[in-house]
Parts: C-alpha cells; sequence; structure tokens
C-alpha cells in the first residue's frame, strides 16, 4: 500500500513550437504529413481493450481534398454497443479502486507520449483529418490536450486533500468514490483536446467510460485512443465507439449503469441526450451527471474609445481561425458608427492578406470547412444575406466545393440587429456586425445581452476604463469567458477556466476543478471514539 501523501503543483502550459521551416518539429511534422497522405489506415472499435472490425464501414477524407481517403473505419451495431457497456461495467471495480497516484501517473505519461513521442503524429492526423493549419492543431492536439492532462492531476490533488473537519471524540473524513456506473464521453469534431479530455477527466477520477467520437475526427481520435492503452489505461476503462451518435446514445442511456454524460457539441443533441436520460430517469442507479458544453454565438462590443486596428485585428482572429469552427469563435459584432469605417477599412484589408487551401501549404491561414453538411449550411446564410434587403456582403461570400470545402472569410453588414446570422450559431468563417449610433450605447448593450440563447464567449474594445467595466458587469450573463480588449477564442487551461451558460452549457468550466467534482460522489464517513451508552439529555440525568 502507498501511505503517501502526494502534492502535484501548478504544471506549466505546454509551450507551442514556433515550426519554423527547417526547425526539428517542422522537419519531423512534414514527413508524418507524408507518411498518413499516403497510406489508407483500417479504425476499428476498441471494446474491453480488443479491436474489432465489424465490416460495416465508411471513410474518412481530407476535407480541404474530399476524394482523398485517409481511413475507412467500423461501425458499432447494437451487439457492439451492448459490449461496451458490460466492459465499461466490468473494468469500473479495478480502477476506481487503484490508488489515485496511479490513475495519476497514467495521465502524466498519456501527456508525456503526446508531447514528445507522439507529437508529430497526432499534429498531422488533426491537420489531414479536421483540416487544421499547423498553429490550430498544435495548440489543440498537442498542447491543450497536455495541460487538460497535466492540470487534472494537479485538480484532482486538491480535490482528494479537501477533508472536513474532526473533533475530540470522531474523525471526520470525506472519501472520494468514482460514480457508481460508467460514463457516457460524446465528442465533437472540433477539438482533438476536448474528445480527450471528455474521457480522461472522469478516467482520472476512478471512472470508466464508452466513448462516442464524432465521425469527422475519428483519426486523431483513434490515435489518442492508441496513446491512451500504450500509457497504462487498462482494458474496458475507455471503450472506443465509433458508429451512429443517435444509435449509440439510445442504447447506452438505457442502461441502469450510465452514471454520467460528458458531452461538448450542439446545443440540439444535447438537449436530445438531456431528454434521453429524464425518459429513462427511473432505470438508473442514481441520478446521472450531465455536463454539456454546447454552442455560441459569440460577440465583439466596440466602444466608441476602442482602437480600429485593436479591434479588427481581434474580430478577425476570433472570427475567422479555424475557420471560425470554435464555439467561442467571435460571430456578432456590435460597431460605434465613429469607429465603423476604420474598422471596415482594417478588416477588409486583413481578408485581402490571407490565403485558403490545403493544411499542407503553410502559408494558408485558412483551411476548409468540416464536411459538406456543414458547408451547404454556411453557405445558405451567405445566401441568405446576398438576398436580403437588410444584409450587404462587406468581404468574402465566395465558396467552392469542388475540391475541398473551401468558404472564404465572410462579414456580413445588417441593419437589423435581429437579423438571421446575428442571432444563430453558424459555425462556420462568417461575422455579421451591427453598427450602432454612438449615443445609444445603453439600447445596444441589450441587444447584445438579449439577442441571442447562447452565453458562452463575448469581448468588450475601448481604452475608456470606466466605460469597459460598465460594458463588463452589464454583460455578466452574456458570456462564460468574458474577455477585455482581446479576442474571443484561445482560452488557456489553467488561465481561463472555459465553459458558458444560458444556452451555452451546464458551465463546468473544462480544464478547472469544478468539471473533475462531477465525476466523484463523495461518501462522508464519521467514526465516534467513545459512542454514548444513554439516550437521555445530560440535563434529564
Ligand atoms: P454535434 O452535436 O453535431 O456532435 C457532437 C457529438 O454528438 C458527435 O460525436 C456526434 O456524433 C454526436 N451525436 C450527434 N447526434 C447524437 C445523438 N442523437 N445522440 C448521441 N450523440 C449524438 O456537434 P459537432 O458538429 O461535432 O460540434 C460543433 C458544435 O459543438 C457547435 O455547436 C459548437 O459550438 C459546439 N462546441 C462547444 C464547445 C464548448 O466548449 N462549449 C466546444 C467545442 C464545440
Amino acid at each position: 500500500m502507498n501511505n503517501s501523501i502526494y502534492n502535484f503543483k501548478s504544471p506549466d502550459n505546454e509551450p507551442v513550437l514556433n515550426y519554423f521551416e527547417g526547425s526539428p518539429e517542422r522537419i519531423a511534422l512534414e514527413a508524418e504529413l507524408e507518411r498518413q497522405s499516403n497510406q489508407i489506415i483500417e479504425i476499428p472499435l476498441i471494446i474491453g481493450g480488443k479491436k474489432i472490425f465489424t465490416g460495416n464501414t465508411s471513410d474518412v477524407v481530407m476535407p480541404h481534398n474530399h476524394s482523398h481517403v485517409l481511413a475507412k473505419y467500423h461501425k458499432a451495431g447494437e451487439k457492439e454497443i451492448a459490449m461496451a457497456i458490460e466492459e465499461a461495467r466490468k473494468a469500473h471495480a479495478d480502477w476506481s479502486s487503484q490508488n489515485w497516484t496511479t490513475r495519476a501517473s497514467v495521465m502524466l505519461k498519456i501527456a508525456e507520449l503526446i508531447t514528445v513521442k507522439y507529437r508529430a503524429k497526432l499534429n498531422a492526423a488533426t491537420m489531414l483529418g479536421q483540416s487544421k493549419n499547423i498553429y490550430q492543431s498544435e495548440i489543440d492536439a498537442v498542447c491543450e490536450t497536455a495541460d487538460f492532462l497535466r492540470y487534472n492531476v494537479t485538480f484532482a490533488s486538491e480535490i482528494y486533500k479537501t477533508q472536513p473537519l474532526s473533533s475530540f471524540n470522531q474523525l471526520n473524513r470525506m472519501e472520494y468514490r468514482a460514480l457508481e456506473g460508467f460514463v457516457l464521453a460524446v465528442s465533437p469534431f472540433n477539438f482533438t483536446s476536448i474528445a480527450s479530455n471528455l474521457n480522461m477527466s472522469p478516467v482520472m477520477m476512478g471512472n470508466t467510460t464508452i466513448w462516442k467520437p464524432a465521425t469527422t475526427a475519428i483519426l486523431s481520435n483513434y490515435y489518442l485512443m492508441e496513446i491512451f492503452m500504450e500509457a497504462g489505461v487498462p482494458a474496458g476503462v475507455v471503450n472506443f465507439l465509433p458508429g451512429s451518435g443517435a444509435l449509440i446514445g439510445k442504447i447506452v442511456m438505457e442502461s441502469r449503469d450510465m452514471a454520467g454524460i460528458h458531452f461538448t457539441g450542439s446545443n440540439n443533441t444535447f438537449n436530445s441526450l438531456w431528454k434521453g436520460v429524464a425518459n429513462n430517469l427511473e432505470k438508473y442507479k442514481s441520478y446521472p451527471r450531465l455536463v454539456g458544453e454546447t454552442g455560441g454565438k459569440d460577440f465583439i462590443f466596440v466602444h466608441p474609445s476602442a482602437d480600429p486596428k485593436e479591434v479588427a485585428v481581434g474580430a478577425f482572429s476570433g472570427a475567422f481561425e479555424y475557420q471560425g469552427q470554435k464555439c467561442s469563435a467571435a460571430s456578432r459584432m456590435y460597431v460605434p458608427e465613429s469607429l465603423w469605417s476604420d474598422v471596415k477599412k482594417e478588416m477588409v484589408a486583413l481578408s485581402e492578406s490571407i490565403k485558403m487551401g490545403d493544411v499542407r501549404d503553410s502559408s494558408n491561414f485558412v483551411n476548409a470547412v468540416i464536411d459538406e453538411a456543414s458547408f451547404d449550411n454556411i453557405v445558405s446564410y451567405i445566401e441568405y444575406a446576398k438576398s436580403s434587403k437588410e444584409a450587404e456582403i462587406v468581404f468574402g461570400g465566395t465558396y467552392d466545393k469542388s475540391t475541398g470545402y473551401f468558404i472564404s472569410p465572410t462579414m456580413i453588414l445588417t441593419s437589423n440587429p435581429h437579423f438571421k446570422s446575428m442571432e444563430e450559431e453558424i459555425f462556420g468563417p462568417v461575422i455579421t456586425a451591427f453598427v450602432y449610433k454612438d449615443n445609444d450605447m445603453e439600447k445596444t448593450l441589450e441587444l447584445c445581452d438579449t439577442t441571442s440563447p447562447y452565453g458562452l464567449t463575448g469581448a468588450v474594445f475601448g481604452r475608456n476604463r470606466m466605460e469597459v467595466v460598465n460594458v463588463c458587469s452589464r454583460l455578466q450573463y452574456a458570456a462564460g469567458n468574458f474577455y477585455i480588449n482581446d479576442k474571443p477564442t484561445g482560452a488557456v487551461v489553467g488561465k481561463q477556466p472555459f465553459g458558458g451558460s444560458r444556452g451555452s452549457g451546464t458551465n463546468d468550466k473544462a480544464g478547472g476543478e469544478f468539471n473533475l467534482i462531477r465525476w466523484v460522489s463523495p461518501r462522508t464517513v464519521k467514526e465516534t471514539f467513545i459512542p454514548p451508552t444513554d439516550i437521555r439529555y445530560g440535563y434529564m440525568k
């Protein structure tokens, strides 16, 4: 038995490498991109540590070159889903009773494997499979994934050492049990790091998972799964189950042992999972923990005291990095009349200075959107704006899906603050601006606060300190992550714990102790040293 008390100090964030031409990391990455581009791998299910090939397959393609097949993945049927439930149940007893430092060491080993041995492999898979450029992949697949793992160990140690007070005749303690059952982890396509964390947060706290990865992120997610196993995650602790979300969700949610859902993705999907749980409520051993981070309609509010260039750079990066496919991406902005022409000029110039194309050409700032359904959906918003009397295209508005799913960064200007693209999440490279009269601040703040159902991220730009403070407090429920003079994207683990409320999710702050606490079910144990031998109160004697 290990009787030590470990104290894991706050780690440093994984440094983002430069990838300058000729650097060792660039040479390794280019070789790996070449290797992965020249093979078609087969991706099995992994249940109870075993690879399963169902024969029911689909292709994994490059979004920026959709005739190029990277892999074939096998899909789970009802039989495999039942097997995964059984394996996750079986593995629970052993994993949850391990000394937590054993689990911590597995987490730290995964982080090391990702940042050293498999850095190029995971980056190349994320770049090719999810169409991220080098920088966007590096900050996600490598740095954020490692940060989640390392910080979770520190947060777990903080949770475990939180103990109740004791007194003379008693000893009180808190045991942090894993949930009684398994966790369903359902991950989105847009962040490799989120896919890892949706599993590894519950797993760190002693739980087992059934992992439903997003179909369009399967290549990087499969390599993650292989790394988990190499690091020592035992068979059955994570069960990798590609396939239909609706089918997997339906069957898994009927299991008596489903103890929680850890979800990131769209509002609609989370709502359907929540309703599924509600419909099955009588079946469960415990009330399942529901943790979901969902969509956003993230804003930039520009105060008349702002610097137009700073606004333009923040809005451009915030709206168009990774093609706007970040839940935190800026997608609506409120600009005062006095600054509009300068902000517009700067943003048009930026749009003319960047290139779009394949991720393997490092001069491209923008790459492809994830798939055809997404492409068509984004285009429908652009066409709607083109045909509306209430809107005009400031720049962009062009698209082409003949080779890859390319949509040029697009800015819409609208005279209607409730225009469709001001209210709905588009999840693509489109930002809509509404220009307000400088003396209409209060009315515009009210609009910003009430226009969309979401509450994820938002930013204010301005040099007037008191006015910025006013905007920050006036919009307190409009965003769970609020930025002052910065773009609303790019939250870093340990620095800006991430999540929003309203329609944006349960706000359990991924990358923080608030999230980890959802994956334990504490038990309080009180021991009395000299038990009483009489029921009467003292004054009755
Ligand atoms: P999505 O909801 O389409 O898919 C997410 C996952 O749910 C996928 O694995 C999918 O296969 C699965 N799924 C779909 N239908 C299902 C069902 N009926 N039952 C069970 N699982 C089902 O989302 P996406 O397109 O992958 O990701 C984009 C969305 O994710 C955007 O709305 C974005 O804002 C959101 N997102 C939010 C955050 C955040 O932290 N708030 C982070 C990243 C992405």
